[in-house]
């Protein structure tokens, strides 16, 4: 049912599977027929406190039982309490625009850069340096500044100038000119295979660009609110960028984006926009979640289910090292290489079936971010039957 009018009247732009969830208790999903399934995935690393939370729904109902939505145009409590919370667990003295999605975030922050490049300067600068790999979002600009050259297909053409793209870190330094406004990065490269940089490495450019009054843009739209381990992944490579973009895992499943910048007088009113962006009803959902997770951190438990998750996953990488090529990610960011593409392919149809979800990342990672408050038994169950999917390829 839902497949055929999912096909007749949904534009064609994911290749689905067909299952129809109905229900969702922290990192457990039940189909239509009940079946349960592990999940692994929070919606790609959105649903971080877990489906159906409790507290959560709660204030979203108090929420949009009273108001929903005003604009922007006046005051909303809840958008500022959020940008105040943001900057509190950032520990960086910043202000924040509010977007509905990471790449509207994205579009955000390069319009900052944009404007620095254009107002600080006697030469217009404008030009945006980011990575090969890397992943920025699916508007007309954060698809070119994404550096995968499979997604700037003519068909989309003509896209904005300004962006080129780097395998290395190293690499950056050698294209810095005049031009150059920013770098944009992730520090763990998601969609592009669960990639750490060198915190080293990145502790060198982030100064090197200081000096150079060149903005570092890290788009934390995957690593941001404690993905891994920390609030920011920026806090754990003890960095200060300009510019620092979150989404996915910030309203736990509701849209929201976020732009925070140290550049806090860049924009005047007029500059920059949204209807929906910062809303009650997101806010709302938003501050409530970043109570929940920095409970869970201050209390030791978030580092505890890490370190448990983590566990679990080098046992079986350990015991399937013809399969698996490497381990790689932080805090729940995880990646497991598999030695081929078919490989993966297969592991990921035979997880389904074994009742557990899990993602794909780059050409050959197996992908796994689980909600930050899955349990020791869902973590046990989810192995269990990651370790049945792998046995039926053997
Ligand atoms: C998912 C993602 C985006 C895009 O976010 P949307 O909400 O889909 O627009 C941008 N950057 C990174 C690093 C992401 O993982």
């Amino acid at each position: 049912m839902i497949e055929q009018i999912d096909k007749e009247y949904v534009l064609h732009t994911y290749a689905r599977n067909y299952v129809n969830f109905k229900k969702g208790i922290n990192a457990t999903l039940f189909d239509e027929n009940d079946k349960d399934f592990i999940d692994f995935t929070s919606g790609i690393a959105v649903v971080s406190v877990g489906h159906g939370n409790k507290r959560v729904a709660d204030k979203i109902y108090e929420q949009v039982s009273n108001i929903t939505h005003i604009s922007n145009l006046y005051g909303i409590e809840p958008q500022a309490l959020l940008a105040q919370k943001l900057a509190q667990l950032s520990g960086y003295d910043i202000r924040t625009f509010f977007s509905n999605s990471g790449a509207e975030a994205n579009e955000g922050a390069i319009k900052i850069a944009r404007k620095y490049g254009e107002t600080k300067f006697s030469n217009k600068k404008y030009k945006v340096i980011t990575l090969e790999h890397s992943f920025h979002g699916r508007t007309i600009t954060t698809v070119k500044a994404t550096g995968q050259s499979s997604m700037h297909s003519p068909n989309f053409s003509p896209y904005p100038d300004g962006f080129s793209y780097h395998d290395k870190i190293a690499d950056i330094y050698k294209s810095i000119d005049n031009e150059t406004v920013a770098v944009m990065i992730e520090l763990v490269q998601g969609e592009g295979g669960v990639q750490p940089f060198d915190k080293k490495e990145i502790q060198e450019l982030a100064k090197f660009l200081k000096e150079k009054e060149i903005l570092l843009i890290v788009d934390e739209v995957q690593t941001g609110v404690f993905r891994t381990g920390q609030f920011l992944a920026a806090n754990l490579y003890e960095i200060e960028p300009d510019i620092i973009t979150l989404a996915k895992g910030l309203g736990g499943g509701v849209p929201i984006g976020a732009v925070m910048t140290t550049l806090k007088d860049i924009f005047s009113p007029g500059d920059h926009g949204s209807t929906f962006g910062g809303n009650y009803l997101v806010t709302t959902a938003a501050l409530e979640v970043l109570n929940i997770l920095e409970e869970n951190k201050n209390d030791g438990k978030l580092d505890e289910t890490i370190t448990y998750f983590n566990l679990k996953l080098n046992e079986i990488y350990e015991k399937n090292k013809d399969i698996f090529t490497q381990n790689v990610g932080l805090g729940l960011m995880r990646g497991l290489r598999v030695k081929d593409a078919n490989t993966l392919t297969s592991i990921i149809k035979n997880t389904f079936e074994e009742g557990v979800l899990v993602l794909k990342a780059g050409k050959n990672t197996l992908r796994l971010l689980p909600p930050l408050t899955i349990s020791k038994e869902e973590i046990n169950e989810g192995f269990k039957r990651l370790e049945n999917a792998l046995t039926k390829i053997k």
